[in-house]
């Protein structure tokens, strides 16, 4: 319909059309607007109304709609600065089940649904599959064991048997504290000292001006595998590092791109170890990928295994059924080697922090510097940065990103929850994807018992800033009151973007106003003297 309005205008007015949209952007961005909101159709159970609303893209932590990015890293920025250096032990509220869970499980489920629909539409759905992946991630953090959609079962008891050895390190006696020590200096004042701590990967060959100087030997099949299970280091760093401390500490890390485009982590501590303990732990850490071997392909090209209804994926030629995953994995005997053993490299870098000063609020400032960003925006446009991204995009089409990869296919073995389509290099989890390239994790990683906020403050924090964005900020929030139904694409009933860009700017300036004549009320001023505070705001 759209269309035909478009033909009738003048070309003049056409042209000049894109930079309409994006002067509304910056307009948008200046307001703090998503410039990329996500329509649904919203039910009132209580009122009966139904309604059309934009959801920001922000409300999924990974979106970078920079209006969304910016309010995600500010909001990381109170997160990280209030944990670090508590004085005193954080209030931890048991789990409430369930609400939060659901919540994203039914959200889940309506996007998963816009998905598929855009999907039978033959539209793009990049951008659905990572809202789709970040919610999966999400879900898995809010305490939900397993993927929504495959099913969720339990760990196999083989792989206990298969525990990685304790590395050989210093053991202290745990105490019950998440807390640092503190020191007295002889004048009676107290310091409060805490680490940051950045840990690289290993080489993988010489590097000039962030390229390989020898792309033939570059080691991009270790790079691109040390990225696919870089959190899992980070996970057993964090072990090894409580054992060694005695203590269980607390940490705010961001998972950022070098200029090799390798994946490293700044972590602020809370407390502090001595630098030699740190560099052993590290030295000391590693994780071994207990996978079927996938160095050798055993189907390719034309030559794919065909999904048969009662079976599985057969042989294309002999018929035979492959070995599921379950059965691909318990046939490592106890000979074999890891598909992959990954490791720390040397680089560590160990710098004591005290609270309250320049450097602490400077570390904050570096942790989330990149948060905006994804992997691969790191590189610059030069020519040979591309063809480096290129060559570790390559690495990393045919490696296994997960148990469930279609990649296994082509390594002759069935994918965990296997399904018809799956097709070998042409997996959609966003470690495989250019901007990501391999770290497919969560790039902010943040304890338990970080901050004094309890977990359920936490969440009603997020809670507050989806809310608020749906303009219900504050209606009492019952998870039950609203139906949420994900729109078809191309659906007549949401307007042009432009427009709804339009009016959420008027009505978050509306709101805007009204904090203001609150703000200015309470304070007894003229309105106009708070206009930076409701801007803050
Ligand atoms: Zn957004
Ligand atoms: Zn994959």
């Amino acid at each position: 319909m759209t269309h035909v309005h478009d033909r009738a205008l003048p070309r003049a007015v056409r042209q000049a059309m894109p930079m309409a949209r994006d002067v509304l952007e910056e307009v948008a961005k200046l307001h703090g607007v998503c410039i990329r909101p996500v329509p649904l159709r919203r039910l009132d159970m209580v009122t009966g109304k139904s309604e059309i609303i934009d959801v920001p893209c922000g409300a999924v932590l990974d979106s970078k709609c920079p209006p969304c990015a910016k309010r995600n890293r500010q909001l990381r920025m109170a997160q990280c600065r209030e944990g670090w250096h508590l004085g005193t032990e954080p209030a931890i509220t048991p789990d409430e089940p369930n609400e939060e869970q659901r919540w994203l499980v039914e959200f889940r489920a309506d996007m998963q649904a816009k998905r598929d629909t855009a999907e039978q539409a033959g539209d793009d759905t990049t951008d659905l599959d990572a809202v789709l992946s970040g919610l999966d991630v999400e879900i898995n953090a809010a305490g939900v064991r397993g993927s929504v959609t495959g099913s969720a079962v339990p760990k196999r008891s083989r792989s206990t048997r298969r525990r990685q050895d304790a590395p050989d390190l210093p053991k202290r006696k745990m105490t019950n504290t998440t807390l640092g020590r503190t020191f007295t200096s002889t004048d009676g004042k107290t310091y409060r000292p805490s680490l940051f701590v950045t840990l690289t990967l290993p080489s993988y060959g010489k590097i000039r001006d962030g390229v390989p100087t020898d792309p033939d030997t570059y080691d991009y099949r270790r790079a691109a595998r040390d990225a696919l299970h870089f959190s899992k280091l980070v996970d057993r760093f964090v072990q090894n590092l409580r054992r060694v401390a005695g203590y269980d500490v607390q940490y705010f890390a961001a998972v950022e791109p070098q200029k090799r485009l390798a994946p490293h982590l700044h972590m602020a501590i809370r407390g502090t170890l001595p630098r030699t303990e740190i560099k052993q732990i590290v030295a000391a850490t590693y994780h071994q990928v207990w996978w079927p071997q996938a160095d050798e392909a055993r189907f390719d090209g034309d030559q794919l295994p065909v999904w048969d209804e009662e079976a599985g994926y057969l042989d294309p030629i002999t018929g035979e059924v492959l070995a599921t995953w379950d059965e691909a994995l318990d046939s490592l005997d106890e000979d074999a080697e890891p598909l992959h053993v990954i490791r720390f490299g040397d680089q560590v870098d160990v710098q004591g922090v005290l609270a309250g000063t320049p450097d602490a609020d400077q570390c904050i400032r570096y942790l989330s510097k990149y948060l905006t960003k994804s992997i691969g925006d790191a590189l610059d446009d030069g020519q040979a940065q591309r063809e480096h991204a290129a060559r570790m995009v390559d690495a990393l089409r045919y490696e296994p990103c997960s148990p469930t990869c279609p990649n296994w296919l082509r390594y002759g073995v069935q994918p965990k929850n296997a399904k018809p389509g799956m097709q070998p290099g042409r997996c959609r989890s966003k470690a495989h994807k250019p901007e990501h390239l391999g770290y497919g994790g969560r790039r902010v990683l943040v304890s338990r018992k970080w901050s004094n906020k309890t977990l359920a403050e936490h969440r009603q924090d997020r809670r507050t800033w989806v809310l608020e964005a749906l303009g219900q900020a504050n209606e009492p929030t019952d998870p039950h009151r609203y139906i949420w139904r994900p729109l078809p694409a191309g659906d007549a009933n949401v307007p042009p973007l432009a427009v709804r860009l339009l009016r959420t700017v008027a009505e978050r300036q509306r709101w805007r106003a009204h904090l203001r004549e609150l703000e200015a009320r309470a304070a007894g001023q003229d309105p106009s003297a708070t206009e930076d505070m409701g801007r803050a705001a």
